[in-house]
């Protein structure tokens, strides 16, 4: 953009989170934490389950996002991610919730259920980046 920013879409299947211009974005990157200025070189990239964050003039605002991608162009940033809370939007009980039945199912517990590892594994790293996400928003 000719104002040095940097046009930011936060997507899901269901709903748009973001549409914002901001100054930088960082986000989970499935090979590592990536970060995005302005003029960054057009890429792709798949996203892990993690805290995605951008900064816009002196705030600094977080969303969790569950996998999906990343695709970068020198002036715009569109995330499709599988699902996506703003910070301020996360539910933190249902979230320790899901962090205490994920590790119920890694311990063992709950063997009535068919236990898949992937899938409590999963759980739990969603689980995870939300408690760590929420209220994690505002000024530098
Ligand atoms: P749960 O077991 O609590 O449903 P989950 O990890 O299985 O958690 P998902 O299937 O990833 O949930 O998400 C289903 C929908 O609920 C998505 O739209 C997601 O954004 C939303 N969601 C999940 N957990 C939370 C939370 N703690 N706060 C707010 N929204 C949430």
């Amino acid at each position: 953009m000719a104002n040095g920013k940097i046009k930011l879409e936060v997507v899901t299947p269901v709903k748009r989170l973001v549409s914002a211009e901001v100054d930088e974005i960082t986000g989970p990157g499935s090979w590592g934490e990536f970060g995005i200025l302005p003029n960054h070189t057009p890429y792709l990239v798949q996203l892990d389950v993690g805290a995605l964050s951008y900064r816009k003039s002196s705030g600094r605002y977080f969303v969790s996002v569950s996998g999906g991608y990343a695709e970068v162009g020198p002036h715009e940033v569109t995330i499709l991610a599988e699902s996506a809370e703003l910070a301020e939007e996360i539910d933190v009980n249902r979230a320790k919730g899901a962090r205490e039945r994920a590790l119920g199912r890694l311990s063992g517990k709950g063997a009535d259920e068919p236990f898949n590892f992937d899938r409590a594994e999963a759980s739990l790293k969603r689980a995870i980046s939300r408690i760590s996400v929420a209220n994690r928003s505002g000024l530098e």
